[in-house]
């Protein structure tokens, strides 16, 4: 049985379907890359399984159990959280305390859940994310790239064990973008399920183990990276996108 299920998953805006009859499983310790052109569902697939969208059809089971209709803080105490794509931390809060709400509010850990503790924990997170230097500082002053960075920070706090990446590279300097892909890296040797929305191919091919292609909200490939880049259906949809 597979982690996190989207089970014939589905969902209209009107009447367009953004995502249509998406099945897909999340395993423990791999890490899912989710491509395809602007438009073609990947951030409607994450709001579904965070929770906050809900289908139009469709299911999501988290460990073999039903969660469909659960809202996204229950989803986030149970293990699932996610960035997004524009990040959304609290601006007038420092890093620190963003942090410290993720490790507050997150999945229970063992040892005590004081304000003091979190934001002394939040510092060791700010680091591994290159944004200690500015841990007392207001959100509201980072950089693009840095907000990503400290909304990645937020959501790694929660202690996923299904973390949903929302195209976190854009706006990275190569170095931090390295950083990154090496923090992923060592959430999947923990154990964590991690599905990653990136355009970079190269980081993809680094570090994915399988890849979902979407196309007009449906499932067009999925397997290996090099596979599913090459794949046929895959090159038409991107060919196929007006100024691609
Ligand atoms: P992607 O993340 O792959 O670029 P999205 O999931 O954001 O794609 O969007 C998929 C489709 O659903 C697009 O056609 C988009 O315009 C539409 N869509 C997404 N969210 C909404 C919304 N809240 N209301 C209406 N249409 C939406
Ligand atoms: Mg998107």
């Amino acid at each position: 049985m597979a982690l996190c299920e989207a089970i014939g998953l589905t969902r209209r805006f009107g009447g367009n379907a953004a995502l249509q009859d998406v099945t897909l499983g999340f395993e423990p310790a791999t890490i899912v890359a989710l491509i395809g052109p602007n438009g073609s569902g990947k951030t409607t697939l994450f709001n579904l399984l965070a929770g906050l969208l809900r289908p139009s059809a469709g299911t999501v089971r988290w460990r073999g159990r039903e969660i469909t209709a659960w809202p996204p803080h229950r989803r986030c105490r149970a293990g699932i959280n996610r960035t997004f794509q524009v990040a959304q931390p609290f601006l007038d809060l420092t890093l620190s305390e963003n942090v410290a709400l993720g490790l507050l509010y997150g999945a229970p850990a063992e040892g005590a859940r004081r304000r003091r503790d979190a934001l002394e924990r939040a510092q060791e997170v700010l680091g591994e994310f290159g944004l200690a230097a500015k841990a007392a500082s207001a959100a509201r002053i980072l950089s693009l790239g840095e907000l990503k960075r400290l909304e990645l920070a937020m959501a790694v706090a929660t202690r996923p064990a299904l973390l949903l990446v929302d195209e976190v590279l854009a706006g990275q300097s190569p170095t931090a973008a390295q950083e990154i892909l090496g923090h992923l890296i060592r959430l999947r040797a923990q154990g964590v399920a991690i599905c990653l929305v990136e355009h970079r191919l190269q980081a993809l091919l680094l570090v994915a183990d399988r890849v979902v292609a979407l196309h007009q909200g449906r499932v067009i490939a999925e397997g290996r990276p090099e596979a599913v880049i090459k794949s046929p259906a895959v090159l038409e949809a991107y060919l196929g996108e007006p100024g691609a």
